[in-house]
């Protein structure tokens, strides 16, 4: 647990209460030990979402980073658990396992290939992004020129309803995520983004956007990383500057954490990032030295400060995970 000394009421709320982390930031690559996942659990985690590829890379590395991933969580099913559904979530809860399912940041993954999303969610994938940063064959990135769902996209959406799985808005461009929220039947997320009102940036997104996530149902999820908070500051103060901001403008319902946090790996991850310097533009910040992250650490003295901004004690569980649980337990339904 974290250093800070909580309070015997902080510390009852965090310890019974779901702690789910909508997106690690855990560089996906088959040679990872996912031993770094103990930081999730010591910390009090239930549940975390980790990626394993996004469109810097090809649709196969993604397969090699699942079948490596798949098989070290069922080595290690003594401490961890590759859950599927919320169910298998909850019983992680009792049985003091972190749960871990997959995303995947951008549909490069599927090759250009509908069949591949059911694929995917048999092999544990249960969140999707549609583009990471730039365009591509399905919807408009961030960083890029601001187009909407192609066709493609949109019959990517359908099918994300229909297995049941996530659909995740983080990363899009703007028009992109309006399509995309237009057209879900299942609640959507953004996964890791803040509100551009608090910290401009295009990886952040505006009110629009924050409202017609809460009207699907859907969850924001707070983004750890100093460069999206404000000024590299990752401060517990900062956090909850934005998720007040989020609170006020579409309520507690609609409020979550993915921190996109990653713990110290020792694979060498500078080839692949100089490679593409495209998906990382100059003018947005990613060249900040030493660029910091909140992580799940925080999240005890985060509660603190919560319950002196007078949350109630079912508002803060819902933030720090049952309102992503609400999404999951309808998204992750398969429709037909
Ligand atoms: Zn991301």
């Amino acid at each position: 647990m974290s250093e800070f000394l909580a309070s015997n009421h902080t510390q009852d709320i965090y310890a019974d209460a779901l702690v789910w982390d909508a997106h690690a930031g855990i560089f996906p690559d088959p040679k990872i030990d996912l031993g770094v996942l103990s930081e999730w659990r010591e910390n009090g985690a239930t549940y975390v979402s980790i990626n394993v590829g996004f469109d810097v890379m090809d649709w196969q590395q993604t397969l090699a980073t699942l079948a490596a991933y798949r098989r070290w969580l069922l080595i290690h099913n003594d401490c961890f658990m590759l859950a599927g559904s919320v169910e298998e979530i909850l019983c992680c809860k009792r049985d003091d396992k972190l749960a871990v399912s997959f995303d995947i940041e951008g549909m490069n993954a599927l090759n250009g290939d509908i069949n591949m999303v059911a694929l995917y969610h048999s092999l544990g994938v249960r969140q999707m992004l549609f583009a990471y940063n730039l365009n591509n064959a399905a919807a408009g990135g961030c960083h890029d020129t601001d187009i909407g769902l192609t066709r493609f996209g949109f019959e990517i959406v359908r099918e994300m309803n229909r297995v049941g799985m996530i659909v995740d808005c983080s990363h899009a461009s703007y028009k992109t995520t309006m399509d995309i929220m237009a057209e879900s039947t299942a609640p959507v997320v953004f996964s890791h983004s803040n509100p551009a009102e608090i910290c401009e940036h295009q990886r952040n997104i505006n009110d629009d956007q924050i409202k017609a996530c809460a009207q699907t149902g859907g969850v924001i999820g707070i983004n750890g990383m100093g460069i999206f908070l404000g000024d590299n500051d990752v401060s517990n103060k900062t956090l909850l500057q934005h998720i007040c901001y989020v609170t006020e403008l579409v309520g507690v319902e609609h409020v979550g954490f993915g921190f996109d946090f990653s713990p110290g790996i020792d694979v060498d991850i500078g080839a692949i990032l100089k490679s593409r310097p495209d998906f990382w533009p100059a003018g947005q910040r990613y060249d900040t030295p030493g660029i910091k992250h909140a992580s799940p650490s925080q999240l005890p003295d985060l509660v603190e400060g919560l319950l002196d901004r007078r949350f109630s004690e079912s508002e803060i569980r819902g933030f720090l995970g049952e309102n992503f649980c609400r999404v999951a337990a309808v998204a992750w339904q398969h429709k037909t």
